[in-house]
C-alpha cells in the first residue's frame, strides 16, 4: 500500500532556491566520524517500499527544527528543545513537480544497515528500535542506530537479526495524542560506548556522556536534501501550510 493519502500531502510551492540552503551534494559536505561508514541505499528502499516514486520522488526537505543538533521544536510552540536534536526527523519530501509532501502512519521503515536489535524503548511519540551493527572503532565502541516515533512490526524482538532493507516498522499514528506533531521518523546514529549495557540505553540517557556519541545522519540518508531557511519558514501562513496543522 502506498501512503498517499491525499490529505497528508500538502502541495505547497517550494520558494526557489534562492530562498534556501544547506541543499547538496552529500559529497561536499564533512561528516566527522562517518568515514569508516558505507553509504547507504536507505532512501532507495524507502522509496521502493513506500511508492513514493508514484508522484517522482526529488529530495527530503527539511524545515530547521528537523536537523541534527537543532535548538528548537518544529510543532507545537516551536520553542526550544530540552537538548539539543540528537538526530534527524524524516517527514516532508519534495516531488519531481516541486511540491512538497508527506509521510503518514503507513510509512514503512527500512533499516539502514545489517545488524541485530538490541533494544525496543517507548519515546514521546511511539516506540524506539535500537539496532547494533558489526562495526567497532579502534576503541571497540560499537556502531548504533536508532529508529524513533515508530509502530514496530509483531514479532520485532531484542536479538532479531536485520538485513540492510528489511521493514521493521511503520509510523506512530499520533492522531489520537495529546502531542501535536505530524508522523515522522527521528534517525539517530553514534557510537555507542563499550561501557554502557544497551538495556540502559534510553531517551533519557542517549546523547548524554559515556552512552552513545552521536553523528549527523545527513550523511545515512544517501540522496539529496533541502534544508529550508528559518527566514523564510518563519512566515505563519506558510508553516501551517508546510506542516499542514494550525499552530495552536
Ligand atoms: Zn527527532
Amino acid at each position: 500500500m502506498s501512503p498517499k493519502t491525499t490529505e497528508n500531502h500538502d502541495v505547497v510551492k517550494l520558494p526557489r532556491s534562492g530562498n534556501m540552503d544547506k541543499g547538496g551534494e552529500l559529497s561536499n559536505l564533512n561528516f566527522s566520524g562517518t568515514s569508516s561508514l558505507s553509504k547507504t541505499r536507505f532512501t532507495e528502499y524507502f522509496i521502493q517500499q513506500n511508492i513514493l516514486d508514484d508522484h517522482g520522488f526529488e529530495e527530503w526537505i527539511f524545515y530547521p527544527g528537523m536537523l541534527f543538533n537543532a535548538p528548537d521544536k518544529w510543532w507545537g510552540d516551536q520553542g526550544k528543545r530540552d537538548k539539543p536534536h540528537e538526530g534527524l526527523d524524516l517527514c516532508l519530501y519534495k516531488d519531481r513537480r516541486g511540491r512538497m509532501r508527506r509521510l503518514d502512519e503507513k510509512t514503512k521503515i527500512p533499516v539502514i544497515y545489517d545488524g541485530v536489535v538490541v533494544g525496543i524503548v517507548n519515546d514521546f511519540l511511539g516506540k524506539s528500535v535500537i539496532i547494533e551493527h558489526d562495526l567497532a572503532d579502534s576503541d571497540t565502541n560499537r556502531f548504533c542506530t536508532i529508529y524513533g516515533h515508530l509502530n514496530p512490526h509483531k514479532g520485532l524482538h531484542v536479538g532479531r537479526v536485520v538485513k540492510e532493507g528489511d521493514i521493521i516498522a511503520t509510523l506512530a499514528d499520533l492522531r489520537n495524542l495529546k502531542v501535536k506533531t505530524l508522523s515522522h521518523l527521528h534517525i539517530s546514529l553514534g557510537w555507542a560506548s563499550k561501557f554502557i549495557s544497551y538495556n540502559k540505553l534510553d531517551w533519557e540517557t542517549i546523547g548524554a556522556p559515556n552512552t552513545l556519541t552521536l553523528m549527523d545522519p545527513l550523511y545515512v540518508i544517501g540522496r539529496h536534501y533541502r534544508a529550508l531557511e528559518k527566514e523564510w519558514c518563519q512566515n505563519a501562513q506558510i508553516q501551517c501550510r508546510i506542516l499542514g496543522m494550525d499552530r495552536s
